[in-house]
């Protein structure tokens, strides 16, 4: 008989595991996660620079509805997160540290279109 396997089961036995109780509880996130993007559209100049450098082609830049274009009435940053790979050039390049990528990453969904994250969102 093997005593290779059975020592190692009394190995870890005891050991924290690795693993945690998903959803009741979650593990720390790193403050450098990539997740999804926030976008402080008062600091946005419109430039496109991000869309412009996402090799995903993940960023358009659109209008927001008619009700905000007196306040914003350029184009801005739609993010369609079901293309982007979370690679931040788009924070990296905006000029204004307008657009960001936050640690919040529950983003899996079953319905496709709410993988689109419009510059504004209305409550
Ligand atoms: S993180 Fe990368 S892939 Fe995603 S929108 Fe920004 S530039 Fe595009
Ligand atoms: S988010 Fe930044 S890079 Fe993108 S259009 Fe606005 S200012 Fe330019």
């Amino acid at each position: 008989m093997k005593i290779g396997p059975v020592k190692e089961v009394f190995k870890n036995l005891f050991k924290k595991p690795m693993t945690v109780m998903f959803p009741q509880e979650v593990v720390e996130i790193p403050e450098r996660n990539r997740g999804e993007h926030h976008l402080d559209i008062d600091e946005c100049i419109s430039c496109g620079a991000c869309a412009r450098i996402c090799p995903n082609r993940a960023i358009m830049m659109v209008e927001v509805p008619p009700e905000l274009k007196e306040k914003y009435p350029k184009t801005y940053p739609q993010v369609d997160l079901g293309k982007c790979c979370f690679c931040a050039l788009c924070e990296d390049v905006c000029p204004k540290g307008a657009i960001t990528l936050t640690t919040y990453f529950f983003l899996a969904t079953f319905e496709k279109d709410t993988t689109i994250k419009e510059p504004i969102i209305i409550e």
